[in-house]
């Protein structure tokens, strides 16, 4: 690889925040950047302190590469920082959870009856053996059942493991094993487009394969009598009915205190790279941080209606469903389905019943609902919106352009946020009051944040002052747009503690790329203020002619067609070029018919040239495919390296994560058969 990456998208659009919305923000005098790179440990030891601690620290952090403490000998417990002290302070009646079910019913539950909820779980599990430092493994619909499962684990010390509940048995029984869960807490079924995921029945088959740690299975009613379903068989003595056990439990039950260090969770990495990780996260850093960042990013207030789309099987619903916004006493929708269940205007109808002021959601989805198009979210009132936020994958301009504008009427700030399972909470991101945003850009680490990008030989690239006149002390002065690979040269309160039961795997994976850096696996450029562009993981990136050029660069290309809706690019095998690119590109609904024969073939030109066009000649797509669907995680990532293997004709590698394999199946089967 040359020693840098190309940087061809030139976006120039630029939005500062209105002066109505700074007014009013959480923060915004641009001075905290200033301040938290003056002493960072200090600036996040400010934001320890409101939190609710049982006994002090002792030492701010302990760093000893690549293993990090922080607090060192405090004692708190999650739970009651995101619960107990809230009704402690007078806000018990406050909602804090709006459970949607995808077929419509709505429940609500106030801070003191969360409190009691949790409780009874909480006593139940203890019931069933389950001690401090043991681990649990949830299984369920994303109803409010499953953040009170991981609030009640929290409360006595034992340690979640969210297992995704569109996950397969085979997934579920390598992660109860990985863990060595002792319960396996899950329902009968969850409600998805219509259909019961028979969850139990899956369960049943998981722990068949042989998982000899579990010992008893906690069973929430979710669909009851109602319907027909798959429910699997019942153990007699393993299994327990949710009616029975958590119902009857009394509401009684201390929050246990834990060390600052002590695990809070165990979360398995989404898998676009290859096997997933069990990144494992403690309890004070990580609390501190999602508590900061969801104060300061969201600029949440106390009368805002939050809405996560995430599920809580991912680390967005962990940090930003959960902790992040209950440890501030957020009232916070928690919906269960899909996004056109039963018609494509779903997500705008929750914002408008539910008054939701915040959403945070994910490109994918952006993306679909472009291709959807404008008529869906034109049905429904969003005026109550003044916050859109984004995370998962880069953002390409085009959706956040669209984002801005047909979801927000230009009038609410976009946050893009990156962040990952590992990082524990967001780390790149605009500060909403502050910052004045491009689209496709992360824009800035967050205060107390010390990322910078490295060229290959892991020199430092980035330029000497951001435009908030952040951190960079010495001058590399480089040029004034440069590519490279993301790096973070400090602790973070919410960084990983290591991988589950693999602390080799950990410094190999994240400790080995740089000498004294933690390597996240993404490229980066960085502009002249200071503005980092995510460019998606380093493993996408290609080579073409001597030059590293970015998938999500030339993907943004081609999202900005007007007849292009979604795109996915990949490097292929080149005799000449070393490697080519390919595209697979999904058309807007109505835009074209599903181009076939000369058409396809006037269309694809079309489309190239306008990448050509957009970005420079070398990132014409060699071939163009047009496609109903792309490969992609449960989480709704592309996952490239299983269209590396159709483009080069090799077999698929592991697609345990996919969300639906057929997928690929059928591209595969259509692209070998388009080559001929
Ligand atoms: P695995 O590590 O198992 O391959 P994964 O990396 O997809 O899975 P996550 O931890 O859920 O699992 O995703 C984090 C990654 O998502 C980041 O490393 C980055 O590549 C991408 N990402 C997340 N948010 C953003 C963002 N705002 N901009 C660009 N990329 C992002
Ligand atoms: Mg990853």
């Amino acid at each position: 690889m040359s020693s840098t990456l190309s940087t061809l998208l030139v976006e120039n659009r630029r939005y500062e925040p209105s002066a109505e919305f700074r007014s009013q923000a959480n923060v915004s005098d641009a001075r905290v950047y200033g301040e938290a790179l003056g002493d960072p440990i200090g600036f996040w030891e400010a934001w320890a302190k409101q939190l609710d601690w049982f006994e002090p620290w002792t030492t701010q952090l302990e760093w000893k590469k690549p293993f990090a403490r922080w607090f060192v000998g405090g004692r708190l417990n999650a739970c009651h920082n995101c619960v107990d002290r809230h009704v402690a302070n007078g806000l018990g009646s406050k909602v804090a959870l709006i459970g949607e079910g995808e077929p419509g019913d709505v429940r609500a539950f106030t801070y003191a009856h969360v409190k009691d909820e949790v409780s009874k779980i909480a006593n139940a599990l203890k019931a069933m053996g389950v001690k401090k430092g043991d681990r649990v493994c949830i299984y369920m619909p994303m109803i409010p059942e499953l953040p009170f499962t991981m609030l009640a684990c929290a409360r006595i010390g034992a340690a979640h493991s969210v297992v995704f509940g569109g996950f397969s048995s085979e997934s579920l029984y390598e992660r109860i094993n990985d863990a060595g869960a002792k319960v396996v807490v899950t329902a009968d079924g969850g409600w998805r487009r219509g259909n019961v995921v028979p969850l139990k029945k899956i369960a049943d088959e998981a722990l068949a394969s042989g998982c000899p740690t579990v010992t008893k299975v906690l069973v929430y009613e979710r669909i009851g009598e109602g319907a027909e379903f798959d429910r699997g068989n019942w153990t007699e003595g393993r299994d327990l009915r949710w009616s029975e056990t958590v119902d009857t439990a009394s509401t009684d039950c201390p929050c246990e205190p834990m060390d600052s260090e002590d695990l809070l969770y165990i979360l398995y990495t989404s898998g676009s790279t290859g096997k997933p990780k069990g990144i494992m996260h403690t309890t004070g850093g990580y609390l501190t941080q999602v508590y900061a960042t969801t104060q300061w990013v969201f600029d949440l207030k106390p009368d805002d209606v939050y809405w996560c789309t995430a599920d809580c099987g991912w680390v967005t619903g962990h940090s930003y469903i959960v902790y992040g916004p209950m440890a501030n006493a957020a009232t916070a929708v928690v919906y269960e389905g899909t996004p056109d269940t039963p018609d494509k205007d779903r997500f705008w109808r929750v914002i408008e019943k539910h008054k939701v002021s915040i959403l945070y959601t994910a490109p994918t989805a952006i993306r679909t609902f472009m291709k959807w198009g404008e008529e869906y979210p034109e049905r429904c009132d969003l005026s109550s919106l003044r916050l859109l936020g984004s995370v998962g994958e880069p953002i390409n301009p085009e959706a956040w352009v669209w984002y801005q504008e047909t979801i927000g009427k230009g009038r609410c700030p976009v946050v893009d946020t990156w962040w990952q399972t590992e990082t524990g909470a967001i780390m790149i991101t605009p500060l909403p009051g502050i910052t004045a945003t491009k689209p496709g850009s992360a824009t800035q680490p967050f205060p107390g944040i010390k990322a910078v990008v490295f060229d290959e030989s892991g020199g430092d690239v980035t330029p000497v002052q951001g435009a908030l006149g952040f951190y960079r002390e010495h001058a590399p002065a480089q040029g004034p747009e440069r590519g490279g690979i993301l790096a973070i040269t400090d602790p973070w309160p919410s960084m990983l503690r290591g991988i589950w039961g693999d602390q080799e795997r950990y410094q190999n994976v994240y400790w080995s790329r740089f000498d004294d850096a933690y390597f996240p696996g993404d490229g980066t450029k960085v502009d002249e203020d200071g503005y980092f562009w995510l460019l998606g993981r380093i493993d996408d990136v290609m080579l073409v002619s001597g030059h590293n050029i970015s998938t999500m660069e030339v993907e943004s290309a081609l999202v900005d067609h007007p007849a292009v809706a979604e795109a996915a690019v990949i490097g292929r095998a080149h005799e000449i070029k070393g490697q080519g690119i390919s595209a697979f590109v999904i058309l807007r609904a109505g835009s074209a018919p599903s181009p076939s024969g000369e058409e396809a073939v006037r269309l694809a030109a079309e489309i190239k040239e306008h990448v050509a066009k957009k970005i420079g000649a070398i990132a014409r797509p060699d071939d163009l495919f047009f496609c109903a669907e792309l490969p992609k995680t449960r989480s709704g990532k592309i996952m490239r390296r299983l269209l590396r293997d159709v483009a080069e004709g090799r077999a698929l590698g592991d697609t345990t994560t996919l969300a639906d394999p057929s997928v690929v199946a059928a591209l595969k089967e259509k692209y070998e058969s388009s080559e001929s």
